[in-house]
């Protein structure tokens, strides 16, 4: 059995969904303690509650603890994860609608999914595009793209936008089954190709978009970077408004994003994105720093031994390879500092 102890680290939802993967990839029960204790509302949130419902119907398992706030969860996997069809709806948990994050759901049982033995096809509701979490843009774009060239395939398909506060979204999600991730080498990105990405709002005027885009282009120009950005108006259950940038190199992809909200002026979001942008694109590194965190896991399971180099060292990155050390006796090695650009060399650890 393994224990988990929420407060390490970053203390947040990561430790728990990290957890509950490897859990249902390697059949081991895990005890939880101290869910989230580093967040301002502790305990399970309707999104990490989805995501242990997510878990739990993928591989079986038996649970206790599984209610809102609960800072305590046990969870024993009866079987190895099976392919289906499923539903998770993180916006129907309090009855009263939830924002939480549809991606962090599916980033759950992306890997168990991948290595049961069949197709699975997910719809997940909630928010789609939220503060703190990877959108649907940042998923389709650079995530699963990077998650493809390691022999994981899958597709999610953004059917309804859900900006955080209101969600109401919704996204369908294939994943292919019977993939065993291969290791990456992701040390050196080539050339920039371009800057591409978009301006949205939901249920707000078009001129927002327009000026976030203007903003976004005239920056990026200025630093002497092409740009291919498109305002967009989306119809949804509440306003919201974002803007998405992929950095496109010959041979890695790096995701910025940076969400409006009232009062916020949207020339300020678009420089907010574009800011986080040149400060990856500076260091000349391949991976940004939210990739760095989300490739621990699938490294950790993959054949052979991995190497990134990342534009930031993030507390979300040292957590999550202590959090698969707690179940694979995995070999990591991180050279730099917290905050700083550096490389991760991983041994992932073929469980079965
Ligand atoms: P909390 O417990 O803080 O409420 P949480 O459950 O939302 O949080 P965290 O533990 O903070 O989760 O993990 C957030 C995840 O979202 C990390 O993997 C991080 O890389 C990812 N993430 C956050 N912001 C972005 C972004 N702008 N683009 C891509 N990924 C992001």
């Amino acid at each position: 059995m393994v224990s988990i102890d929420g407060a390490a680290g970053e203390g947040g939802g990561q430790v728990l969904r990290s957890a509950l993967a490897l859990s249902a990839l390697t059949g081991q029960t895990t005890d939880f303690q101290n869910i989230r204790a580093g967040r301002a509302t502790p305990g399970l949130q309707p999104q990490h509650l989805t995501a242990v419902y997510a878990a739990a119907a993928v591989c079986g398992a038996q649970t206790t603890g599984v209610e809102l706030n609960s800072p305590a969860l046990h969870f024993a996997p009866t079987h190895p994860a099976r392919p289906g069809d499923y539903v998770f709806d993180v916006s129907s948990i309090t009855g009263k609608g939830s924002a939480g994050s549809v991606g962090l759901v599916m980033q759950t049982v992306l890997l168990p999914l991948a290595a049961a033995p069949g197709d699975s096809h997910l719809l997940l509701r909630g928010g789609t595009h939220v503060p703190w979490a990877p959108s649907m843009h940042y998923l389709q774009s650079v995530f699963l793209p990077t998650l493809a060239s390691m022999g994981v395939a899958a597709d999610i398909e953004l059917t309804q936008w859900g900006f955080y506060p209101a969600g109401g979204g919704a996204v369908r999600v294939s994943v292919q089954g019977q993939s065993q991730p291969r290791a990456i080498t992701l040390t050196e990105r080539g050339a920039l190709k371009r800057i591409w990405g978009v301006g949205v709002v939901s249920n707000l005027p078009a001129h927002i978009p327009q000026r976030m885009v203007n903003r976004a282009r005239n920056l990026l120009n200025e630093a002497g970077l092409k740009t291919d950005l498109e305002p967009l108006r989306v119809r949804g259950d509440g306003p919201g408004a974002g803007i998405f940038l992929v950095a496109e190199y010959e041979g890695a992809r790096a995701g910025f994003t940076a969400y409006g909200k009232q009062g916020l002026p949207a020339d300020q979001v678009a420089q907010a994105a574009c800011d986080a942008l040149l400060a990856h694109h500076h260091t000349g590194a391949p991976v940004d720093p939210y990739l760095a965190d989300q490739l621990i896991l699938p490294m950790a399971v993959a054949q052979g031994t991995s190497h990134i180099v990342t534009s930031r060292i993030t507390n979300h990155l040292l957590t999550n390879v202590a959090t698969v050390q707690s179940f694979l006796p995995v070999v990591a090695r991180i050279d730099g500092a917290l905050g700083r650009p550096g490389t991760v060399t991983l041994t992932g650890y073929t469980y079965d």
